[in-house]
């Protein structure tokens, strides 16, 4: 095994951006937070070049010993030329070329990605999808994407859109998506569709199990409250669950039927409520793909669990590097 290189790594969310120094073998080194949270680039930008710049300075590398690094943003982002372009949680940053900025700031070249492709990656390398070719990552978070691995590649597609699983339209008369389409598996299944739902139904329902489990207050029902009111056994908050369960298993078989991927790893819901959630999905996907792609399928949580936001910039430089043959993945083949 080749001696680990230092890569720093730059996770941008909606409220938070995760900085992180690591090994090329997924040693964390040391990681820092930047607030997002409503703020203008031009202030952030400057603040994550200097948690870098800090990072490095507290440990025994510097700028010179790096040979990458990685940036990953939620969607829409131009992945040829690095620039994000808006995403609808972080409206103050239209067309930002990030980067080139941090390529700049620290003189080495920097790779990007959104960050569905970059969580999969890292679950790829460092995760539950090692040693193997093909597997998928999940977000299942306030919304859901894919990162995809297919025969031992990263799928980006033609236009570079590959992964957007959650737009796959489940039912065509549906509840309407974000994106504008009818019934995707998102308007289903995602934190933020499936809680915007659930505060319209409830509304006139103070007394619901899902309420009490959010404190009362209908503004605060989450996903958590409803898993809470589900394990109180209330009729309706099971409803909407084995619903949602149902259309999880939906999706999931298709992506089986389609890429017949040895792991399909999961993120956030699956990784909060474990048997709640995957239990009854594990009972439900036969109905949805062949005997042969799911006798072939783990489905599983997500390994990196709290270290995904850390080590999803740094999969990302260092996937970069493995397409270009300057790097050799973790485990041998
Ligand atoms: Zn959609």
């Amino acid at each position: 095994m080749k001696k680990p290189f230092p890569v720093l790594g730059f996770d941008i969310g909606g409220t938070k951006i995760a900085v992180c120094l690591a090994l090329s073998d997924g040693t964390i080194i040391n990681s820092a937070r930047v607030d997002n949270r409503d703020r203008s680039p031009d202030d952030v930008l400057p603040e994550m070049a200097e948690a870098g710049r800090k990072l490095l300075a507290e440990s025994s590398y510097k700028a010179s010993d790096l040979r990458a690094l990685g940036i990953d943003s939620p969607s829409p982002m131009d992945f040829r030329s690095g620039v994000i372009q808006q995403p609808h949680n972080m409206p103050r940053w239209i067309d930002v070329p990030i980067r080139d900025f941090l390529s700049r700031e620290f003189g080495v070249p920097a790779f990007f990605d959104n960050d569905a492709n970059a969580a999969g990656t890292a679950e790829w390398l460092f995760g539950a999808g090692r040693e193997t070719d093909d597997m998928i990552y999940l977000t299942m978070s306030t919304g859901i994407g894919a990162g995809i691995i297919a025969s031992g590649r990263l799928l980006r597609g033609a236009s570079f859109y590959g992964g957007e699983a959650g737009h796959m339209v489940l039912d065509v008369k549906g509840p309407v998506c974000n994106c504008g389409l009818r019934g995707c598996y998102e308007a289903f299944c995602g934190g933020l569709a499936l809680e915007t739902r659930l505060k319209k139904q409830l509304a006139d329902q103070p007394d619901s199990a899902i309420v009490r489990a959010a404190g009362g207050d209908v503004a605060k029902v989450t996903v958590r409250a409803l898993a809470q009111a589900v394990r109180e056994n209330d009729p309706f908050a099971r409803s909407v669950w084995d619903e949602m369960i149902e259309r999880n298993a939906q999706a999931m078989g298709m992506l089986m039927n389609v890429f017949n991927p040895a792991v399909i790893a999961l993120g956030t819901i699956a990784v909060h409520c474990g048997s709640l959630f995957m239990d009854p999905l594990l009972a439900r996907i036969p109905a949805y793909c062949w005997p042969q792609m799911n006798k072939a399928c783990r489905v599983v949580p997500s390994e990196l669990g709290g270290k995904a936001g850390e080590l999803s910039g740094i999969a990302t430089a260092l996937y970069s590097l493995y397409e270009r043959g300057e790097w050799e993945l973790p485990w041998s083949r």
